[in-house]
């Protein structure tokens, strides 16, 4: 009954055409990266025909010896990897790692504080379009002086607000997340501290960013950003909120795990528990270190003035009032330059437009680019906007990213 003498050639081809989109062109986008072919092999592997609702030890479905094993590798290598009590690694996203979090540890209507999306927050810390801000109490802070988070406004917050749990954890932030101020204010006021480090997984797990794990109730991340794995989530926790969270996650949120993810994500924690993945972290702060500066150089402006890690927000307009994010984003898609257009704090545009892209450094690094390549990639950013009204300057730009990408082959 399989299908395998008769391919679907619709699919294969899109499958080549995104293949040839990744490889040839560059990617900027601070969330993705390029996982390896063990992870690709796994999520691709006869895991995915399984079901096993349940735990380790305890499903509702026979023949889960060897899931059993799948996951209980994955949990100790992710404790052992951040040095957490407890780990959760079936969340099928990031997103659902947190709304998981929230039901676990929280009643509908409790008040949370949490950084606004505008200053560099995601939807799932209270924004009113998603269903974390539907169903909680979310009192949003901001960044303050050179746009950075405002210790004192987190805390003036908490103390007015007195949260049940304060949310810590950015999408667009670029600069450096000390956990013990949070912590002090937490216990202060007597709050739950969840930090949120989706973006930042793979640079803590190679010692390039601080770990908020000793610090925090619980953790959660993706496992497809800077930590190389397969799309999915995780949650840390201490071993006190392991009963609530692994409830909220089954039946909670979720039916059967994704199994061939989650082997992927054990690969994916093996794979960063290697000394070469420390470098790679450093790798990628001081790739984006170099990036910034060389397009402070071409005439941008940057948000906080820097990075102390994988991503640097632009703000366009020092260096073109005219230039939108909206633009910025499809004119660069034009020279094979991928990255997304973000608001800027304050952000006088709206979010499908925004003043400014944020650009990150994990899949060029991954490739093998280091420092000397990140003036080239500010000088083809530069020169693609600057002409982006000549077709034959864009098809010049596009061709000089195809070739810097064939010297760095990500596969
Ligand atoms: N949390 C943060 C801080 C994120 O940046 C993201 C994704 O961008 C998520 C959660 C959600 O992850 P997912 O897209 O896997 O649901």
């Amino acid at each position: 009954f399989h299908t395998d003498t008769n391919p679907d050639v619709e699919v294969e081809a899109l499958l080549k055409r995104e293949y040839e989109r990744q490889t040839t062109g560059l990617q900027l986008i601070a969330s993705e990266n390029f996982t390896s072919p063990a992870v690709m092999r796994a999520v691709g592997s006869v895991l995915t025909n399984k079901y096993s609702e349940g735990y380790p030890g305890k499903r509702y479905y026979g023949g889960n010896a060897v899931i059993d094993d799948v996951e209980g590798l994955a949990i100790e290598r992710v404790k052992a990897l951040f040095g957490a009590e407890h780990a959760n690694v079936q969340p099928h996203s990031g997103a659902n790692a947190n709304m998981c979090v929230y039901q676990a540890l929280l009643e509908p209507g409790d008040t949370v504080l949490g950084l606004s999306l505008d200053h560099g927050g995601h939807l799932t810390h209270g924004s009113p379009v998603n269903a974390s801000g539907l169903l909680y109490d979310f009192v949003a802070y901001g960044v303050g002086a050179e746009e950075r988070i405002d210790v004192e406004e987190v805390r003036a917050k908490a103390l007015e607000h007195r949260p049940k749990m304060i949310v810590v954890g950015t999408t667009s932030y670029p600069r450096r997340l000390d956990p013990q101020p949070f912590k002090a204010i937490a216990d202060e006021v007597g709050a739950l501290l969840m930090f949120d480090i989706a973006h930042l997984a793979g640079l803590v797990a190679g010692g390039a960013h601080p770990n908020p794990v000793p610090y925090a109730d619980v953790v959660t991340f993706t496992t497809h950003k800077t930590l190389r794995g397969p799309r999915g989530g995780c949650i840390l926790s201490k071993a006190e909120h392991a009963k609530a969270i692994d409830k909220a996650v089954f039946p909670g949120w979720q039916g059967g795990p994704i199994e061939n993810a989650i082997a992927g994500k054990a690969i994916a924690f093996y794979e960063a528990s290697q000394p070469s993945f420390s470098e790679y972290a450093q790798q990628i702060v001081a790739n984006a270190s170099a990036l910034a500066e060389a397009l402070v150089g071409e005439g941008f402006a940057l948000v906080s003035g820097g990075t102390d890690n994988h991503l640097m927000v632009v703000d366009l307009r020092p260096f073109d009032e005219e230039l939108t994010g909206k633009v910025a984003q499809s004119s660069l898609d034009e020279a094979g330059i991928t990255l997304n257009k973000n608001t800027v704090p304050d952000d006088p545009r709206s979010p499908f437009v925004t003043s400014g892209v944020r650009i990150g450094t994990p899949s060029v690094t991954t490739q093998g680019m280091t420092e000397a390549e990140m003036p080239v990639i500010a000088d083809l950013i530069a020169r693609a906007l600057r002409h982006r009204e000549d077709a034959d300057a864009v098809a010049g730009v596009r061709d000089e990213v195809a070739n810097l990408c064939a010297k760095f082959p990500a596969y």
